[in-house]
């Protein structure tokens, strides 16, 4: 196994495709901005860049061991799905590509409906704005537990290392360009939005209703969502307030703040302060479901 391919385990040439990315998305959006930001850039990069650089931190050296051994396992027990199924190559590696990328959708649900894991993947949504520097600001407690879901993910699955590789460089990337801020072209994000997660699809997940939150959860393939029936594309960008209700005052999104949420009592998520739960005025919507807006 060529353990240099996955980006979990940082190698040059994958931390040079990622970085180049973050750098193209991020002149992209300054030059074609989708949503108007409601806080500083400056500020809001060094808490993403602090909150980040644990999360890789705590991928590199918990989520990819466990990941490795895991792979490990599999070629030699000859253990899992794929394993036992035994494909031709191309059909072995485009179906575990597809089974990641749905375990995935169901790692990202149970991350919001688990109370548990809400706690630290709320650090993510708890993000006033969202852009391509949102895309690694995961909580690293978060990060770790992953791993034991990555675990079992490349075990059930019998995924092999190149496909794992292969899906690693893949997430990463559609990571960073489905959290970028970039505005494409209405009528070309509904197309690559038939296959792919888009900008404007992920940009209602982040949404302080609590109903658009609890949609959108796919990471590569936008399909899952629609065969699960929580696809939710009916609003426009510029009526969407990015965040968490109960924490979106300024002084609430600081780096020590956001590493020690988890384990605070939590507030009333969708809530401002005491005010009412916030919710969306039927004007702002429009129909289908899965028509999306501009
Ligand atoms: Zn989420």
């Amino acid at each position: 196994m060529n353990e240099s391919w996955t980006w979990l385990g940082a190698p040059l040439p994958t931390i040079a495709i990622l970085g180049a990315a973050f750098l193209v998305l991020f002149i992209a959006e300054r030059l074609a901005p989708l949503r108007a930001p409601r806080s500083s850039l400056a500020g809001r990069l060094v808490v993403n860049a602090c909150v980040s650089a644990l999360a890789l931190a705590t991928a590199y050296f918990v989520v990819a061991p466990a990941a490795m051994a895991a792979l490990r396992e599999v070629s030699f027990r000859q253990i899992g799905l794929l394993q036992w199924i035994a494909l031709p190559e191309p059909a072995e590696v485009a179906f575990g590509f597809v089974l990641m990328d749905l375990s995935f959708y169901y790692w990202h649900m149970a991350n919001h409906k688990i109370p548990f894991l809400w706690r630290f993947h709320n650090v993510h949504h708890v993000d006033p704005d969202l852009d391509v520097s949102t895309a690694f600001r995961f909580h690293f407690g978060e990060v770790a537990f992953s791993a034991v879901f990555r675990v079992a993910q490349i075990v059930l699955i019998g995924v092999t290392p190149f496909t794992f590789a292969l899906y690693e460089i893949l997430f990463g990337l559609h990571t960073l360009f489905h959290h970028s801020n970039v505005r494409l072209p209405l009528a070309l994000e509904r197309w690559i939005n038939k296959v792919l997660v888009t900008p404007r699809m992920h940009g209602v997940h982040h949404s302080d209703v609590r109903r658009e939150n609890n949609a959108n959860y796919s990471v590569v393939f936008s399909l899952w969502d629609r065969l699960h029936r929580t696809l939710r594309l009916n609003i426009a960008q510029t009526r969407i307030v990015i965040g968490v209700p109960g924490y979106l005052e300024p002084a609430n999104n600081v780096v020590r703040n956001m590493l020690v949420l988890p384990f605070r009592t939590q507030r009333d998520y969708w809530r401002i302060a005491d005010g009412p739960v916030v919710e969306r005025s039927d004007s702002d919507i429009t129909l289908p479901r899965n028509g999306m807006q501009a």
